[in-house]
């Protein structure tokens, strides 16, 4: 091994820190415990480390005590949800991504308009389940192509599609390319709802691709966008990997190999990413370096409920 290139950008995005930011904050002003509906951000080591600070994680709003500190993760939830809290008398702070939210508020808005909505996305998922509760009756999901070639719906009606923010930039725009053929009324943003973190990072590693011979990507399993960023390194023919840590390298991976690429998840704290620098450093890789793409300058505040709550009495 010879050479490890980091891409640029990668790791946190600004809606896991503010949502990662928002926990810790929650911690201070109110002390433990503070629940978490779900994971605060889809990554093991994060979660682990807000739990031993104080956080609880569940599954659902029913595991909290009533009047307790609930904390909506930052995949979003649904309008279902936030009503089950306040039946709970929760004090609830939201630390959905806004531009997450942002795809809830078009789901609201073509359902009110009478639209029927193409949700593209991957079911189970947890920003999918929060934006189909916006509109229940109104959406109907698309996750592939073949889904969009098969979807059945009345040329006449009203359509527009929405989109998961955390997919595979190329395999949305087919997906939106089948739907435009097969329905060329239908309504959509001027660019896909995918978010600029998943996207820079999917175009980051595009333009390392062509130097590396193996692609690591730094995250957790159930992470959306950092499963993207292998698949993007499989389209292009480069073996690529899953890591939740360095520890998770199997040696096997690069006999023959001379340079590696490295990326990380937008969920992916960059302390594990270094982890992974300093197991090659230790293996005598003398050339550990970054290549740069786009400069991203993107912040989120805390909740609003957060900042009032932190604010001393007059
Ligand atoms: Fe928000 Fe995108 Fe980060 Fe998800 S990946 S939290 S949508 S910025």
């Amino acid at each position: 091994m010879q050479r490890v290139i980091l891409a640029s950008p990668r790791g946190y995005c600004a809606g896991v820190e503010r949502a990662v930011d928002t926990v810790e904050r929650a911690l201070q002003v109110y002390g433990e415990p503070v629940y978490v509906r779900k994971q605060i951000v889809h990554n093991s080591h994060v979660v682990r480390g807000l739990s031993e600070r104080g956080a609880i994680f569940v599954d659902s709003v029913d595991d909290v005590p009533e009047g307790a500190t609930l904390v909506f993760s930052a995949h979003g939830v649904a309008p279902a949800v936030r009503d089950a809290a306040g039946a709970r008398r929760l004090t609830t702070i939201d630390a959905t991504c806004p531009l997450v939210t942002k795809v809830h508020t078009q789901a609201r808005r073509y359902a009110e308009a009478g639209y029927t909505i193409v949700l593209v996305g991957h079911a189970g998922h947890e920003e999918v389940e929060g934006t189909t509760g916006e509109a229940p009756r109104a959406i109907v999901l698309v996750e592939s192509v073949a889904d969009a070639e098969a979807l059945q719906l009345p040329q006449a009606e009203r359509l527009a599609y929405i989109t998961q923010t955390t997919l595979s930039v190329d395999e949305t725009r087919a997906i939106v390319d089948v739907l435009r053929r097969r329905f060329p009324h239908i309504e959509g943003p001027e660019k896909e709802d995918i978010c600029y973190a998943t996207s820079n990072r999917q175009s980051a590693v595009k333009e390392l691709l062509s130097e590396v011979e193996l692609l690591l990507v730094v995250g957790s399993r159930n992470s959306s966008n950092s499963n993207r960023l292998v698949e993007v390194a499989h389209a292009w023919g480069v073996p690529a990997y899953l890591i939740d840590d360095a520890g998770e390298i199997d040696e096997a991976w690069l006999e023959g190999i001379d340079v590696v690429g490295v990326t990380s998840g937008a969920s992916a704290p960059e302390r594990l990413v270094q982890d992974v620098c300093n197991w090659f450093r230790g293996r005598g890789v003398p050339d550990i370096g970054e290549q740069r793409s786009v400069h991203e300058d993107v912040v989120f505040r805390v909740p609003v409920e957060l900042r009032r709550a932190a604010r001393p009495a007059a």
